[in-house]
């Protein structure tokens, strides 16, 4: 029987969804649960499979000197191109400056209630939890990697028989994973329908945005799609000698569902299910390497942070001096690690911008209307981004894969 390939399905919903969204604006309610229940269904797997895909990863890379080489590869290529990033928004916002001339004051009815000002120093000592158990209740991603890290590296030290007893164990809770995770994805158009749908509608009003933020949409947009759709294929093709297209097909499906749900931490399971069936990439270094760039290695955040702080201080009429501009590139690159992996977390984390380089948090409510839109193509970016890292890293490790 014809049968349409479930990337194509998705792409077809997320095409059908936006007139849908826009006509139909008042029914899209009646269809938002389905959005909802394949949300939830994603994110109740999110924390067994980060669990069981690093802890099987780190049984499956062996010992921990190899563990540290893979360590200090993923962690470089998630710096570089987070920096690569973040230099790309600046280029695009200084030499676009879409803020100059909107001579915009702070909004006033927006209260800096309606943000959190998270300090890094928390985000950094929180990784570390005190309780095993309300980590994983709490979602509490970054505390997750670590139990697991932690988890694998002392498997590794046990002895043979009890190190047998895990890797079983934990080879059969992945495949599990798996499996749930094949069958939510048949549900990705349904879900990816539902949400985009609900975007649309409440969006629609955009045609009315200002000017000033739709060159600051703009310039998000470019700068994102340069890094997209050259630095790091052209990462990908020079340094792991793949080609980029064939990767970027192979992978298509989760980028449209991060596209869709804005959280790469949603996507993960289907990030690493296309990467290990469609790109070829092995279950050891995906498993080790996604579920920590979901979590830390976020570019389209980074460069997205960068650009929407330069913005703000354009259109308040601020002036940033160098050092500053260092400083904010400084402060987007931690505020992207310790953002999380969800809708609009990146709004969240560019508190932390605009107080390093002293603008006021209520610029941020100049942005709000366009974020949730930018957000879509942040999130694709930062998930393109982990899979890119992880081809790259299985090829360094000698690995033969599929594209
Ligand atoms: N939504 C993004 C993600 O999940 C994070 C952000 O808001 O920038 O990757």
């Amino acid at each position: 029987m014809f049968k349409i390939k479930l990337h194509w399905q998705i792409l077809i919903s997320l095409i059908l969804a936006i007139p849908a969204g826009y006509f139909f604006k008042e029914d899209i309610k009646y269809i938002t649960w389905v959005g909802t229940i394949f949300l939830k269904l994603l994110k109740l797997i999110i924390v067994p499979l980060i669990l069981s895909s690093i802890i099987h990863g780190i049984i499956s890379i062996g010992t921990n000197d190899n563990l540290g080489r893979l360590g200090v590869k993923t962690i470089s290529y998630y710096l570089t191109t987070s920096i690569l990033a973040i230099f790309t928004g600046l280029f695009f916002v200084n030499m676009i400056a879409p803020g100059e001339g909107m001579n915009m004051t702070v909004p006033q009815s927006y209260t800096q209630t309606d943000v959190t000002d998270a300090s890094i120093t928390d985000t950094l000592m929180n990784i570390v939890p005190s309780n095993i158990f309300s980590a994983i209740a709490e979602n509490k991603m970054l505390s997750v990697i670590f139990i697991s890290i932690l988890f694998g590296i002392f498997i590794n030290k046990t002895n043979r028989k009890t190190k047998k007893v895990f890797t079983t164990f934990f080879e059969a809770f992945n495949e599990l994973m798996m499996k749930i995770t094949m069958f939510i994805m048949k549900l990705t158009p349904y879900g990816v329908f539902s949400i985009v749908a609900g975007v649309v509608a409440e969006t629609s009003s955009i045609s009315a945005m200002a000017e000033g933020l739709l060159w600051y949409s703009g310039t998000v947009i470019a700068a994102l799609a340069f890094h997209f759709c050259l630095t790091l294929p052209a990462m990908v093709w020079i340094i792991g000698k793949v080609n980029p297209i064939k990767h970027l097909k192979a992978m298509s499906t989760p980028l449209i569902t991060a596209f869709s749900t804005s959280s790469s931490s949603a996507t993960l399971p289907i990030t690493i299910n296309s990467a290990e069936n469609k790109a070829g990439i092995s279950n050891k270094i995906s498993g080790f390497t996604l579920p920590l760039g979901a979590t830390v290695n976020m570019d389209g955040t980074a460069l997205y942070e960068l650009v929407a702080a330069m913005f703000i201080a354009q259109a308040l009429g601020y002036d940033i001096s160098f050092t500053d501009q260092l400083i904010a590139v400084g402060t987007a690159l931690l505020a992207s690690i310790g953002a999380a992996g969800i809708p609009m977390a990146g709004i969240v984390m560019l508190t932390i911008i605009l107080s390093s380089i002293g603008l006021p948090l209520e610029g941020i409510g100049i942005i709000f209307i366009v974020d949730r839109i930018l957000d879509m193509f942040r999130t694709a970016t930062n998930v393109w981004s982990d899979s890119c890292g992880a081809a790259i890293i299985a090829k360094s490790e000698g690995e033969k894969l599929k594209v």
